[in-house]
């Protein structure tokens, strides 16, 4: 007998993911993702007891198609599992200054997060898409759609991180200030490092690196997130797959006074011709390839450089940040799980703040589950997957309790 089930949707720019899960026995039935939309040769792929299937979309495909062909598959292959579904759950990137913690949706939040996608407008207008799909193909459960904001976690950043320094007036205005992103994830992996540790979460000190296509860091003081990389934007902070992350906003000033680019143009190098992408002379996005190259490409060996050390920087500046009391790091996201290299890379250079990285440990790659990967008695260094679903679903249905 089936408990009451969540429909979950995380809607990206290039992709969606999709699951339906039981949250309050931790038990995911099905999850998907549609990947290479608007590009050739879109297509779906989802797992249910442990079998993959995969279907391919075609060329140029949408939003609108990608999911209409999610709700397909939902509602032809998984009729027990559609019974079930009783709320739907959404990721939704930025909050701004209103939204602040989940909330159910109606037309007023769908307005508000429309009003945001100025701060993200690559997600929060994928975002709406997911909930006017779930509305549309689900009428009985239209109000039980509850947006899970990837900004929440940083609500209660002290002032001192989450201020510019720029007239006063942007902010108390405008709202101009750090909002930070990927809040969702770094929720969940301090949560499951505090089990991990034995540490109450009121009392955990953490750095947690969120290591992906997007790629951010948090300070995690006695539970409470403290400073993050992505600001008003997820363009600040860490090097990312397309995205610059810190520049000098002179480099804009360049642009387009010496080179001619419209701000249009200067928003597309930065976002989505930079990162990992620009490094590599726009070969590839993709950290697998960056790490195979490492040793025979002076391209990928660069990038790895840059990218190692932006993120050591921004270690060390927030262990300071926690006044060098430091419970634990935590690696998660596509790179920050599987790359071996680069952790080895980032935290050579962190040995003398007490990171001291096991070889045997941090290359057993064939482990996905949760692991310490430091020499013993050492600052715990763990490597956990990532599980933004899970706490999409467990807040969605906290919401009806
Ligand atoms: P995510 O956005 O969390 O799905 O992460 C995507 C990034 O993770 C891409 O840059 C991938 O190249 C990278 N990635 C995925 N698997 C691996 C792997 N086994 N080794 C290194 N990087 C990986």
């Amino acid at each position: 007998m089936l408990n009451d089930l969540v429909l979950v949707f995380n809607c990206g720019s290039s992709s969606i993911k999709f699951s339906i899960l039981d949250p309050i026995n931790y038990k995911k039935y099905l999850f998907g993702i549609v990947e290479r939309l608007y590009l050739s040769e879109a297509y779906v792929t989802w797992c249910i007891n442990n079998n993959t299937q995969i279907k391919i979309l075609g060329n140029n495909i949408t939003h609108h198609q990608a999911l209409k062909c999610i709700i397909e598959i939902i509602f032809t292959k998984y009729d027990d599992l559609v019974s079930k579904i009783k709320y739907i759950g959404h990721r939704v990137v930025h909050g701004g200054n209103e939204l602040i913690q989940s909330v159910i949706i109606d037309d007023t939040i769908i307005q508000k997060i429309q009003k945001n996608s100025v701060f993200a407008p690559l997600h929060n207008p994928m975002n709406i898409l997911g909930i006017q799909a779930s509305m549309q193909y689900f009428p009985d459960l239209k109000e039980k759609n509850v947006a899970v904001l990837d900004t929440s976690f940083y609500h209660f950043m002290p002032e001192c991180a989450y201020l510019y320094a720029i007239p006063y007036k942007l902010y108390k205005k405008y709202h101009i200030r750090r909002y930070g992103a990927h809040g969702i994830s770094h929720f969940y992996v301090s949560k499951k490092a505090s089990r991990l540790l034995n540490i109450s979460f009121n009392h955990l000190n953490i750095i947690t690196c969120h290591l992906g296509g997007g790629a951010s860091i948090t300070a995690i003081r006695n539970g409470v997130c403290i400073d993050t990389s992505m600001g008003l934007t997820p363009l600040e902070g860490l090097v990312m797959g397309t995205r610059s992350g810190d520049i000098d906003p002179s480099v804009v000033f360049f642009m387009h006074d010496v080179l001619g680019k419209s701000i249009a143009d200067i928003q597309n190098i930065l976002t989505n011709e930079s990162g990992i992408f620009g490094l590599m002379q726009g070969l590839t996005s993709d950290f697998r390839y960056v790490e195979q190259k490492y040793y025979s490409s002076l391209q990928a060996y660069r990038t790895m450089n840059v990218f190692c050390y932006r993120l050591s920087k921004y270690i060390s500046a927030y262990t300071a940040a926690l006044y060098g009391k430091l419970d634990a790091i935590v690696f998660t996201g596509g790179i920050g799980e599987n790359s071996a290299l680069m952790r080895a890379l980032t935290l050579s250079k962190l040995e003398f703040l007490g990171f001291k990285i096991d070889n045997n440990l941090n290359y057993n790659l064939d482990n996905k589950k949760s692991r310490f990967i430091n020499k013993e008695n050492t600052t715990p260094i763990i490597v956990i997957p990532t599980n933004e679903e899970l706490v999409i679903a467990q807040e969605t249905m906290q919401l009806f309790l």
